[in-house]
């Protein structure tokens, strides 16, 4: 450390008491297992959480839950522009929304944990600390180029068809002495400090991607700024203290900051910090006319993590989508444990996409669906009214009048050997029930299937009003179905008809179609026995007759 160096660290950060040192000593490693990862999502405080960001995080949160570590969340909030307000509120929720919660840092209810404060406004004296050393050690020294300069020099570098940025000869304050900087501070002109980069660009650094393998790249040789005018650090420097400090063993980030780890390997290298383990994940993709782009937040409705709540996709799926799509062999696992939990799927970061993962909304629909089939229809019932109390105020009144009959009536085909798919989100639970309440049931589009005339229809209705018996079990219901067959000129077995289909107008299905018209408007649902005793005798009798009435 020369003198200079020590006198130019106190003329640029006066205010610095704490050293490095310090607060090294206040950051002890963690006590943790061989093995254990600690990793961290980091995001910026901009109100808007991407599905790709959800997947990172979800990716983080799995490879410390499996190694036994500890996972994490920062708020990197060094660049003041993007933030907006309630931006970190935004993104916790939308995280937890999917039961991404931290073992530390930004959980719930506030900050925990013992390596913070995790949230790097919080931590602007730990930077200039850490800024300071560099300068003492010579490492780093204040810049005084202005926008005016910075801009001519990109200008000439285009111009020469060089690297733009400042290195080399295009690094012109490299060698200020304290002198020429106590004048232009006294002159009132603003600085940033800068890197001195050690780094040769016809070397190559080389470092082993968790999941791209193994990477080569140019050394960094650029003076990045590490701390810029305002006194805040750049997202590069204070990732590398941050980092450190925090005892992150591996940072998993979106793969946009490949090109930043020359710089950022730099820095642990001359902060003389142990640098963690790079994975970099590919971000996520959508295919459009044949191709595959990146799934954008302007373009595409469901890059917002919002959207999955405001459709009403349960968490469950969404993270069960995500899994399928981290891990293909997931699926198979999943066949095979249908019942446990995807905690105990032995997850692989190395199986993650380069290429970028395919996110398919048809696919998640259909995960979804599973995912809802199977669970009990009490669960289903406080998830989508829950749902509907923000989104479908009169679903919610609905289903809030009585409970019961709610329940009721998601249970039926549930909780079997083969449950019914039909709903994938809570935005769909409307359509499914709507024509157990008279208040939403849209009767507008109720017609006979074409094979059924008015008269014939009308007959069918008839003759089952006379034989209709709410005490009926399910065989008797069914076999009142099929004594009107005959009667009528239905085959009363589908067989029966098959073999012979000129001799009868239709078979024991038609009459059954014909009734559940009546009763729902549609050709399909779920068991229509279950849902005559839902809907009651008088119900039943008063939707049979004015179906009729509709058709004569
Ligand atoms: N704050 C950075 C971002 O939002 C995080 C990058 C990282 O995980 O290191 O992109």
């Amino acid at each position: 450390m020369s003198v200079d160096n020590i006198k130019m660290a106190q003329l640029i950060l006066p205010d610095v008491k704490i050293t490095a040192q310090e607060i090294l000593e206040k950051y002890p490693p963690r006590q943790l297992k061989e093995g254990a990862m600690v990793t961290r999502f980091a995001p910026s405080p901009t109100g808007f959480l991407h599905i790709g960001g959800l997947f990172t995080a979800m990716v983080n949160k799995r490879a410390a839950m499996q190694s036994d570590g500890v996972f994490y969340i920062r708020i990197e909030d060094t660049d003041k522009k993007r933030e907006i307000e309630d931006g970190v509120k935004i993104v916790i929720d939308g995280l937890n929304a999917f039961g991404i919660d931290a073992d530390e840092g930004f959980c719930p209810d506030g900050q925990k944990g013992d390596y913070g404060p995790y949230q790097q406004s919080q931590r602007r004296d730990i930077y200039r600390a850490f800024v300071k050393q560099l300068m003492e050690k010579g490492m780093a020294y204040p810049c005084f180029l202005t926008e005016q300069e910075l801009s001519e020099i990109r200008a000439e570098q285009e111009k020469l068809k060089v690297n733009t940025g400042i290195y080399g000869k295009w690094a012109k304050y490299r060698d200020i002495t304290v002198d020429e900087a106590q004048k232009l501070i006294n002159e009132g002109k603003s600085f940033v400090v800068r890197l001195r980069s050690p780094g040769d660009p016809q070397k190559r650094i080389s470092f082993k991607d968790a999941i791209k393998g193994k990477i080569e790249m140019p050394e960094n040789d650029q003076d990045v700024v590490i701390l810029k005018a305002d006194g805040i650090p750049t997202y590069h420097f204070a990732h590398a203290i941050d980092d450190h400090l925090m005892g992150t063993t591996h940072v998993i980030r979106g793969d946009e900051w490949i090109s930043s780890a020359p710089i950022h390997l730099q820095l642990f290298y001359v902060l003389g910090f142990k640098p963690p383990v790079y994975a970099h994940v590919s971000p996520i993709m959508k295919e459009e006319n044949g191709g595959k782009r990146k799934l954008s937040k302007r373009k595409d409705p469901e890059a917002a993590v919002g959207y999955y709540y405001e459709q009403g996709y349960p968490k469950e799926s969404v993270m069960e989508y995500l899994m399928t799509i981290a891990n293909s062999n997931y699926e198979d696992w999943r066949k095979a444990n249908q019942k446990e939990d995807n905690k105990n799927f032995p997850f692989n970061l190395k199986k993650l996409s380069l290429s970028g993962a395919l996110f398919d909304l048809v696919k998640l629909n259909d995960v979804s669906k599973n995912a809802i089939s199977i669970m009990p229809a009490q669960k289903v019932f406080e998830l989508s009214l829950e749902w509907a109390k923000q989104y479908d105020k009169q679903l919610a009144e609905l289903f809030e009048r009585d409970r019961q009959y709610a329940t009721e009536i998601l249970n039926i085909d549930r909780e079997n050997k083969k449950p019914r798919k039909d709903i994938a989100k809570w935005s769909d639970v409307r359509d499914y029930v709507e024509y157990m309440y008279d208040e939403i049931w849209d009767k507008s589009e109720m017609v006979l299937p074409e094979n059924i005339s008015n008269e014939d229809g009308i007959k069918i209705i008839d003759a089952y009003l006379q034989k209709y018996n709410p005490e009926h079990t399910k065989d008797e219901w069914f076999n009142t179905m099929k004594e009107i067959c005959e009667p009528l000129g239905f085959a009363s077995e589908v067989k029966v008809y098959k073999k012979n289909p000129d001799a009868y107008k239709g078979h024991v299905g038609d009459i059954s179609t014909v009734i559940r018209i009546a009763l729902t408007g549609r050709k399909n649902t779920p068991d229509l026995y279950y849902i005559m005793k839902l809907l009651g005798q008088d119900k039943v009798k008063e939707r049979l007759n004015s179906f009729k009435e509709k058709l004569s």
